[in-house]
Parts: structure tokens; C-alpha cells; sequence
């Protein structure tokens, strides 16, 4: 049974003991907080961080108010980042995780273009850099324990189940109380579906969200690498046969250390 969760942002104060939780439980290190009005702190997905909770002012009822949304991985069901992977470093998994395989990995980034919520992130500071993302903590699942970000959030805005219960879940919470959200679970559709899923007090447009209509991505992915010239793709494979090589000659130089 695939597993999702559901993001309920009429319930987000902002707290951001998500991003906290899953840097603790990922030991990944704190980034430099931004402080030049740009309210989200880290401001985007990186190396070292996999959640971010993005600050939107918007106009609700003649004022302004706060949407906070946290976003990660969306853990596609039809993933564009696994149809450009060419050796399989990327794997739609039965139970909904997307996982990513660091010893297959060739570094090419493709799927850095497959992926249109900007999500894989690649190690720069490294010469041998990998690909970093959200795992949908299959490290915990596989323990039987929820995600370390939905177990952290005090206000239950993140709500975990089947993809089926998530949204069946936020059509009650919509149809109990209209006039508290816009009616759209974006993820229900967009890309041709998402195992994560948001409802919102506005339209998804206004927080930034890509406009996506229900094409699942894994098919326009691999239209465009079908359009790819001939040259850039020659140019990427040598690049990641020597990046192949590099890595074969580090691991060997360890193993001799
Ligand atoms: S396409 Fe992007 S959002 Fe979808 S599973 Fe891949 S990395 Fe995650
Ligand atoms: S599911 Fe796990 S890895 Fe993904 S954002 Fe939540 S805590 Fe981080
Ligand atoms: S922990 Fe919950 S309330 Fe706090 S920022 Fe994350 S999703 Fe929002």
C-alpha cells in the first residue's frame, strides 16, 4: 500500500521543528540563516537541507495574513527524476518512497532536469559529489516509526496514512469546512499524482507552487531526453565515464589505505 502524507497548511504556524527534525535525524549540518527580508531560513533545498518551509504573505478576506508551507521531495508517483536517470540511481519504490542509490550514481545531475519542483540537490563542495534529497525516511518506515518531520510537527499539520486514507482525508476536511479552505488537494492529480499532498487556505498559485496540469512526468521526462542532441548527451556520457573512473580509483585508493 503506497504511503503519503498529507501537508494541511490552514494548520502551519511556521515552526519550522520539521526542518529541524529532519536534519537531526539525517545529520545533516545547519546552513547560514538569511537575514535580507527573505523570510525562509534556509530559503531553498540544498546539499544539506531537504525541507524547507517557505513564508508567503498573502491577501486572504482584505488582509494579509501568513501561509507557511513546508515542502520537500514530493515523492512523485510517476517520478520525472527516475524516467532521466540513465543507470537506475533513482527507484519509484512499491510503497511510495523515491530512493536514490549513491553507488550507481554517475553524476551527470539529469535528474536535477527531470524533476520540476527543483528538488535533487548535488554536492558542489565535493569531487565527488552525490545527488541529496528527502528519502521519505525509509530508514524510520522500515522500523515501523513515521516520518522524523510529521512526528516533530506540534500542530498535526502533517497527517501520515495510505494515499488512498490522505485523500479521502482532505476531501472531509474540505467538504466539513469550505469556507476555511481553497477546494484543491494539490498532488491529487498534478504530474499525475504525488504521495505528498497539500490543502491550503488559498490557491496554490499564490504560494508559488508549479502549475502542472495531470501529465505524469516520467512520460514528459523522457520526451525530453528523446529530444536531447546527440552531442550534449555524448558530452555528458564522457563526463560520467570519467567521473566513474574517478570515483572506481578513490574507492580503490581507500580500500589500499
Ligand atoms: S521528480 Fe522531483 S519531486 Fe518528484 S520524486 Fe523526483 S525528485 Fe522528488
Ligand atoms: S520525510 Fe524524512 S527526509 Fe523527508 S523531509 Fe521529512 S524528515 Fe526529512
Ligand atoms: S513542524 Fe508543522 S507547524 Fe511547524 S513548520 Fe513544520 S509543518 Fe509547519
Amino acid at each position: 500500500m503506497s504511503r503519503a502524507v498529507l501537508v494541511d497548511l490552514t494548520r502551519c504556524i511556521g515552526c519550522r521543528s520539521c526542518q529541524v527534525a529532519c536534519k537531526s535525524w539525517n545529520d545533516n549540518p545547519a546552513e547560514q540563516t538569511k537575514c535580507l527580508g527573505a523570510y525562509d531560513n534556509p530559503p531553498s533545498f540544498s546539499a544539506d537541507t531537504w525541507t524547507v518551509v517557505q513564508f508567503n504573505e498573502v491577501e486572504q478576506a482584505d488582509r494579509l495574513q501568513w501561509v507557511f508551507a513546508k515542502r520537500q521531495c514530493m515523492h512523485c508517483e510517476h517520478p520525472g527524476c527516475v524516467a532521466v536517470c540513465t543507470v537506475g540511481a533513482l527507484t519509484k519504490t512499491p510503497e511510495g518512497p523515491v530512493v536514490y542509490e549513491a553507488s550507481r550514481c554517475i553524476g551527470c545531475r539529469y535528474c536535477q532536469y527531470g524533476c520540476p519542483f527543483g528538488v535533487p540537490s548535488f554536492e558542489w563542495d565535493k569531487p565527488l559529489g552525490l545527488i541529496r534529497k528527502c528519502t521519505f525516511c525509509v530508514d524510520r518506515a522500515e522500523e515501523g516509526y513515521e516520518t522524523a518531520c510529521v512526528k516533530a510537527c506540534p500542530t498535526d499539520a502533517l497527517t501520515m496514512g495510505t494515499r488512498h486514507e490522505m485523500i479521502s482525508e482532505a476531501h472531509r476536511r474540505i467538504n466539513a469546512r469550505p469556507h476555511k479552505y481553497h477546494g484543491h488537494i494539490y498532488g491529487e492529480k498534478e504530474a499525475g499524482g504525488t504521495s505528498w499532498l497539500y490543502i491550503s487556505p488559498v490557491p496554490f498559485e499564490e504560494l508559488g507552487f508549479p502549475m502542472l496540469d495531470g501529465e505524469p512526468m516520467d512520460y514528459a521526462s523522457s520526451v525530453i531526453m528523446n529530444a536531447t542532441p546527440v552531442t550534449l548527451a555524448a558530452a555528458v556520457g564522457v563526463l560520467s565515464g570519467l567521473y566513474w573512473l574517478t570515483k572506481k580509483k578513490s574507492q580503490a585508493a581507500e580500500e589500499e589505505g
